[in-house]
């Protein structure tokens, strides 16, 4: 339980509590590890003479004058003189009555502002101030300024911050010689950061590099450890159906009926993802694979050995039509040995729907085929021992769960298999995901022509449109793809529109398509058919096509405002084309000018296929939130460390990690506690 400050008890909340709350500022810790973003100097006075224009400096003195002055705006108007023999001049323009009293002549004030030269000589707009006698002790150390948002003034947060620290049970959680011995105890660096004496050095509080902060990261790190660490450790006591693939069963039969042979690449994940399905604990597995990789067979064959042992296989996809997709693929490959596939979105209604809810209670549909649609609570399994996930990263750890929880039986998990085009970084694989075995196809489909991109200006888009005409001619297909505008789904589609009616102009007697999120399902599933059936030559979509669509013929794609697109979305889209022996083509078009990151960008794009490079790049612009994806919404990222520039501390972490939760295992829960209080349970999914 949340250690609840008094006041949170049973009176109604003031706006500032409740912001408190927004921020996850619940329990005394939480305020103890909210960390200040900067400081303010209130230890020391600024003689009014000595202040120079521009710094921001604390002065005091007594009033010689305060006024109104009503010509122009109307404004408060106090000047305040000290021995140094100036003058300041303090101008409100916002004030109420009383603080003609309170600023009133004769008054002993201390300011704090900006000092600006004006027309009557040295003034500060808006100081703060406050009223003082000659004793007035000055501030011992350095005023802290929090993260806060628009409803949580500074003052407010800081006596709570402060009431948390005090209160906040700081003891050594970590056993002696354990912490990097250069690091500060936790209480002294929190009392340091919240309140650091005047001659702190500000430059390495304000760069985290003072040891204060590195022993903050360096908690924060560990907890992340340990997390990841209980969670593996209790998943290895979770039980499993063990599903071998029997000999001459389905899982050979589907092999020798594919119209290709698997790449070495193929045959050694599916080789480990056997191993993790024969074993009586849950598989927690991610295949990463660039796109086009061939992911899809590899998960089929591995349906085929669940379904084959007497268990059900749910595969989820992130949008419809990507399921559609996979339904017919692997209706394709499956039905013709017998089994009975199901298909669940969100458009199957009524009857339909109820029969396939009740295939799957049954489990006569050996296999479940859907959206989001899979993991609704109607829907029930008899026997589910296999889930699969597409473009994991794309699902939230909630929905992760949810599937894992289909199993009528509580006594068994099913195994899960997760897929994703977007590689881990190394480091993130270190430490978010340390609990997850990862299976990589390194290798393509052999005959594959290696996609050829082309950054073009948008002033060239007139010699790209020829450039389309004389591919469809030749019976080539195109994408098309329009840029995504946020803000705005209706003016994507204006975008999309006018392209659409631009390019069926240009392609008299051609087919010209055009699929955006906002269309019916039943009327994408059409666009995709005639688009996959080589009946359309063009289609022009927003970034709806943007995962596993798989048509081998197109071989042409032009992606408009390339310059709004993250480098592993570009990646992921031209992924789309390049699925056949036909040689392909990728245009970028931009629409200038571009910054220099932008730049860098669309030339990684053109320099390089490789998917992996293509996020080792992408995670030097951008950082690591990218490849995070929902993760995001159940722990936030590390706070303060950071996994490239403390990577010594990452490595310090991990190797206590391990020992504190065997001898120590009270302080390694206490310290996931202090650090992640309910969030944990979402670092499992
Ligand atoms: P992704 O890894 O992006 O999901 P897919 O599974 O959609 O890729 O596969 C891309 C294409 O390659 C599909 O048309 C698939 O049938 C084909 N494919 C997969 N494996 C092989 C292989 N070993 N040889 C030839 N083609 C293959
Ligand atoms: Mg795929």
């Amino acid at each position: 339980m949340p250690e609840a400050s008094p006041a949170t008890a049973s009176k109604p909340k003031s706006a500032p509590q409740k912001a408190m709350e927004k921020m996850g500022l619940l329990r005394d810790i939480d305020l103890a590890l909210h960390l200040p973003l900067r400081y303010e100097d209130e230890t020391r006075i600024t003689p009014i003479a000595q202040a120079e224009e521009g710094e921001t400096v604390q002065c005091e003195g007594l009033v010689t004058e305060s006024r109104i002055e009503l010509r122009g705006r109307r404004q408060l108007l106090v000047r305040i003189a000290d021995d140094s023999g100036e003058s300041l001049l303090l101008r409100f323009l916002h004030f109420y009555p009383s603080h003609q009293k309170t600023l009133g002549v004769g008054q002993r004030l201390r300011v704090r502002g900006e000092l600006r030269g004006g027309f009557f000589g040295r003034e500060m707009v808006h100081p703060s101030f406050r009223a003082v006698d000659e004793d007035t002790p000055l501030a011992q150390s350095l005023t802290p300024v929090y993260p806060s948002s628009a409803s949580l003034p500074q003052a407010y947060l800081r006596k709570a911050v402060a009431a948390g620290l005090r209160r906040a049970s700081l003891e050594e959680l970590l056993p002696p010689g354990s912490v990097p011995p250069q690091l500060p105890p936790l209480r002294e660096a929190l009392n340091f950061l919240h309140h650091p004496p005047p001659q702190a050095r500000l430059n390495t509080l304000e760069d985290h590099s003072h040891p204060a902060w590195q022993r903050l990261k360096f908690e924060e790190l560990l907890a992340q450890q340990l997390s990841q660490l209980q969670a593996q450790r209790e998943r290895a006591r979770l039980k499993a159906p063990a599903l071998r693939a029997a000999r001459g069963g389905l899982h050979e039969k589907l092999l020798a009926a594919l119209p290709f042979g698997l790449t070495a690449a193929q045959q050694r994940v599916g080789e480990e993802i056997a191993q993790d399905l024969a074993r009586p604990q849950p598989m927690h597995r991610l295949l990463q694979g660039d796109v086009g990789a061939g992911k899809t067979v590899v998960a089929a064959l591995a349906a085929a050995v669940a379904i084959d042992a007497g268990w059900q296989c749910a595969l989820m996809a992130p949008t419809e039509i990507l399921a559609e997709q996979h339904f017919r693929k692997l209706v394709g490959w499956l039905e013709p040995l017998g089994l009975t596939v199901a298909w669940l979105t969100g458009s199957v209604k009524g009857k339909a729907r109820q029969k396939m809810l009740d295939a799957a209670a049954s489990g006569e549909a050996q296999l479940v085929i859907g959206t989001h649609a899979v993991i609704e609570d109607k829907v029930r399994f008899r026997k589910l021992g296999l889930a699969i996930i597409d473009e994991q990263h794309r699902f939230g750890v909630a929905q992760r769960l949810a599937l894992r929880k289909k199993l009528a039986s509580q006594a068994l998990e099913p195994h899960l298999l997760m897929m994703s085009a977007t590689p881990i970084p190394r480091t993130l694989a270190m430490t978010y995901f340390a609990d997850l075995d990862v299976s990589t196809i390194d290798e393509l489909p052999p005959g594959r022509t290696p996609i050829v991109t082309k950054v073009f200006a948008d002033g060239k888009r007139g010699n790209v449109i020829q450039k389309i005409v004389d591919e469809v001619a030749k019976g080539a297909q195109v994408y098309w793809v329009c840029p995504l505008i946020e803000e705005s789904e209706t003016l994507d589609l204006k975008n999309a529109t006018e392209t659409h009616a631009e390019l069926s102009l240009a392609l008299p007697g051609r087919m010209v398509g055009l699929l955006h999120g906002r269309m019916p399902p039943g009327e994408k599933a059409a666009a995709m058919s005639l688009f996959s059936g080589g009946q359309m030559s063009v289609l022009v979509a927003t970034t709806v096509i943007e995962v596993g669509v798989d048509v081998p013929n197109a071989s042409l794609m032009v992606i408009e405002h390339a310059e709004r697109f993250g480098l592993s979305q570009l990646h992921q889209l031209r992924g789309r084309v390049g699925r056949g022996a036909v040689a392909s083509v990728c245009v970028l078009l931009y629409t200038g000018p571009l910054s220099p990151t932008g730049k860098d960008r669309l030339r990684a794009m053109a320099e390089t296929n490789d998917g992996f490079e293509i996020a080792r790049r992408d995670l030097d612009i951008r950082g690591p939130g990218e490849f995070m994806g929902s993760r995001q919404s159940g722990a936030e990222l590390l706070r303060f460390a950071d996994l490239q520039e403390d990577a010594p501390l990452l490595q310090a972490a991990r190797r206590l990690a391990p020992l504190l939760l065997d001898r120590h295992p009270q302080a390694a829960r206490a310290q996931v506690e202090r650090w992640l209080g309910g969030k944990a349970e979402f670092l499992k999914a």
